[in-house]
């Protein structure tokens, strides 16, 4: 049986921790489709084609080396139902402490009440990585910090790029 996987995210942007994930995840499923998340409400950093380009990027080597297929996609609405649009019967979301265990456990559960057939699979961040936050990579890089310990080399130059302007 195939099983299809679904990473839903901001990834705005993207980060070492999200790349880790990735590889957690190219073990777990055959197809695993990443959803960008684009919030009505919520003006993000970097646009969600933007977004999807890079993910695709950095997931893609991953993908490739672990033989898995795969799909970067943008997403609005409920998780669920972009999950049950793409047939993933995997939700894949990661830990990193406490916050997020409380945040996820709740989500988790409400998801469930959602759709009973989508089970929710936690994965637990690194030593290496579970300190990485976007929405600290977005502060560092909005006052002329150096990103570069916490993000890909791409997303760094394009963090540089977006605020250069
Ligand atoms: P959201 O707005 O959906 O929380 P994020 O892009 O912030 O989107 O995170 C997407 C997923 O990646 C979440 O499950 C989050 O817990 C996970 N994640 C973010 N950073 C890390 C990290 N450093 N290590 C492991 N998982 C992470």
């Amino acid at each position: 049986m195939a099983r299809t996987a679904v990473y839903p995210g901001s990834f705005d942007p993207p980060t070492n921790g999200h790349v880790e994930v990735v590889r957690a995840a190219a073990r777990l499923c055959d197809r695993l489709v990443i959803g960008v998340g684009v919030h009505a409400a919520k003006t993000p950093l970097l646009a969600a084609d933007d977004r999807v380009a890079l993910m695709r990027e950095l997931a893609e080597p991953v993908a490739g080396d672990a033989g898995i297929h795969l799909e970067v996609r943008s997403f609005d609405g409920l998780v669920v139902a972009f999950a049950g649009m793409v047939g993933a019967g995997l939700l894949l979301r990661g830990l990193r402490d406490g916050t997020d265990l409380d945040d996820e456990m709740r989500m988790a559960g409400t998801n469930a009440g959602l759709a009973p057939g989508l089970q929710t699979v936690f994965v637990p961040a690194s030593p290496a990585t579970r300190h990485i936050s976007a929405t600290l990579v977005r502060q560092i890089a909005a006052m002329g910090g150096d990103v570069s310990p916490f993000v890909p080399a791409s997303v760094a130059r394009r963090l540089r790029d977006r605020f250069a302007r």
